[in-house]
């Protein structure tokens, strides 16, 4: 029997929260490594780095890799020897004090970013709880931690299928894989969750991607069981659909799949499949009534020495001064630098002024001629002028482009992954454009922020509509003014080009 302190057990969710938010793991850190040094396209490859910078800066800094500090999702396992010092909070009143100590640290606050009451008036609860716990009773003295970050842009991917028996696995992942986009931020790894009931395919899923990345091992020693079998098969189908890195097209779409699974009925095949994004973020810990965790962190020289080029072509663009006839110019896949000033925007930012617009009202800033950024950026520390601000997923802001193109002026928009296809035309349609900024390089892009502040709507707090002055700030034009859609084209040539460097190697 041992004795588990509820203080250690709280004291190593903190730390273990606050660990996660800047170091990824460093078996991720060598899988993109590896898929850097792989890379043939252009675009991927920068995609790339920008992570793998990104990661160094916030090692370094000890500031999130990502400006969504993610969902607490976290797995504790209970030996049925343990006996707890104190039992005055439930194992989940536990969790949700060491993340709510985590997120509001004070040299590295960590974004809030959960909201109560999700079907209605869905308002923040400041401190990022409640966190997502799965509790086990295992043998044993010991108290087993598995805790994740997990970003919404990747959690919003998971699929969930009742396959007939005799279905493929590994064709429904395939298939849809190729139909998920890029808001999940790949190169990232796919938890696979196969049989028991349909929720607890899902818990498998997510459970299967605290393992740490090592698909070279398996590709090395080859196949022993069918589950390993269908791993190898579903990661390289998977990578030869060209998606590639932010879905520009390229060799590596993913780093690992991992599979969990359990028996099920004779008359069932539930599947889930859950992506982990360019945001990897998990640890593991045992707690065995000596202390709290400790965590080794890693050495800075652990990472690859990259160093980021724009390269000769890139296209400065000063924001004050642009006019429409100014961004007919940029073409698909083009790099620009942007600097100057650009307006911010995300969900409920954009919901407000679908209202106002809608009731005739006049909006709090004038759009006209300017960028909005869709961002919710982390709070500043030190002398920071904003923390982590990477871009947030497009799509979600689909359904509003067309107004916002139409009714303010806007010469176009910034943020990750593709667009759908009436947002597409309706930005050919005002010879507006898209551009792209990479997902999970947050850290890296907030360093072009050179000014930030709020101009309307600050009760939305991270939500609000920030005004940002840039200095050289990197994205690519992934939809331009004709509607070549960079997301389309990409993976579409990879695809092609893989299929011919396999034949060249046979
Ligand atoms: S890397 Fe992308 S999907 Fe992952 S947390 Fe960041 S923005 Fe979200």
């Amino acid at each position: 029997m041992s004795v588990i302190r509820q203080q250690d057990f709280i004291d190593s969710i903190e730390d273990a929260l606050q660990f996660i938010s800047y170091y990824h793991p460093l078996d991720f850190v060598n899988a993109l490594a590896d898929a850097y040094e792989r890379e043939q396209s252009d675009a991927a490859k920068n995609a790339i780095a920008q992570m793998l910078v990104n990661s160094r800066m916030s090692a370094e800094g000890h500031r999130p890799l990502c400006q969504d500090t993610g969902i607490v999702t976290c797995f504790v396992k209970i030996g049925m020897d343990v006996k707890w010092d104190k039992t005055d909070l439930t194992v989940q009143q536990m969790v949700d004090e060491g993340t709510r100590r985590a997120y509001s640290n004070k040299d590295n606050p960590l974004r809030a970013s959960i909201v109560a009451d999700p079907a209605g008036a869905r308002v923040n609860t400041k401190d990022n709880t409640p966190s997502v716990v799965h509790i086990d009773m295992i043998a044993g003295n010991k108290v087993e931690v598995m805790i994740a970050a997990k970003g919404g842009g990747s959690e919003n991917k998971t699929k969930m299928a009742m396959l007939n028996p005799s279905d493929s696995v590994a064709d429904w992942v395939v298939d849809t894989l190729s139909k998920l986009g890029a808001g999940w931020c790949p190169p990232g790894m796919l938890g696979i969750g196969i049989g028991g009931t349909a929720e607890k395919s899902a818990v498998l899923a997510k459970e299967s991607l605290m393992d740490p990345v090592n698909i070279q091992e398996l590709i090395n020693r080859g196949a022993e069981n069918k589950e390993e079998e269908l791993r190898l098969e579903i990661y390289e189908r998977v990578n030869k659909l060209g998606i590639g890195a932010q879905g520009l097209g390229g060799l590596t779409t993913i780093v690992d799949v991992k599979i969990n699974s359990l028996p099920t009925h004779a008359a069932s095949k539930p599947v889930t499949l859950i992506p982990n994004c360019a945001a990897t973020r998990h640890v593991h810990f045992e707690l065995d009534g000596s202390g709290p965790a400790e965590l080794a962190p890693p050495k800075l020289s652990d990472w690859p020495d990259i160093s980021l080029a724009v390269g000769d072509n890139a296209r400065q663009v000063n924001l004050d001064t642009l006019t429409p006839a100014d961004i007919t110019e940029w073409k698909m896949g083009e790099t620009v630098l942007l600097s100057g000033k650009l307006l911010t925007g995300r969900d409920a930012a954009h919901k407000r002024i679908k209202e106002m617009l809608d009731k005739g009202e006049t909006l709090p800033v004038d759009f006209k001629n300017k960028f909005i950024y869709y961002v919710g950026p982390v709070d500043p520390v030190g002398d920071e002028v904003v923390g982590p601000a990477g871009p947030t997923t497009a799509t979600r802001m689909d359904k509003f482009t067309d107004q916002m193109l139409e009714q303010t002026g806007i010469l176009g928009m910034i943020g990750k992954a593709e667009r759908g296809a009436d947002t597409v035309a309706s930005i050919a349609k005002h010879k507006a454009v898209y551009l792209m900024a990479v997902g999970g390089a947050a850290y890296l892009v907030s360093k072009a922020i050179k000014k930030s502040k709020v101009v309307a709507f600050e009760d939305l707090g991270m939500e609000a509509i920030y005004e940002f002055e840039v200095e050289d700030m990197p994205v690519t034009v992934a939809v331009d003014s004709l509607g070549n859609n960079a997301h389309d084209a990409g993976p579409a040539i990879w695809a092609v080009k893989i299929a011919e460097l396999d034949a060249d190697k046979k």
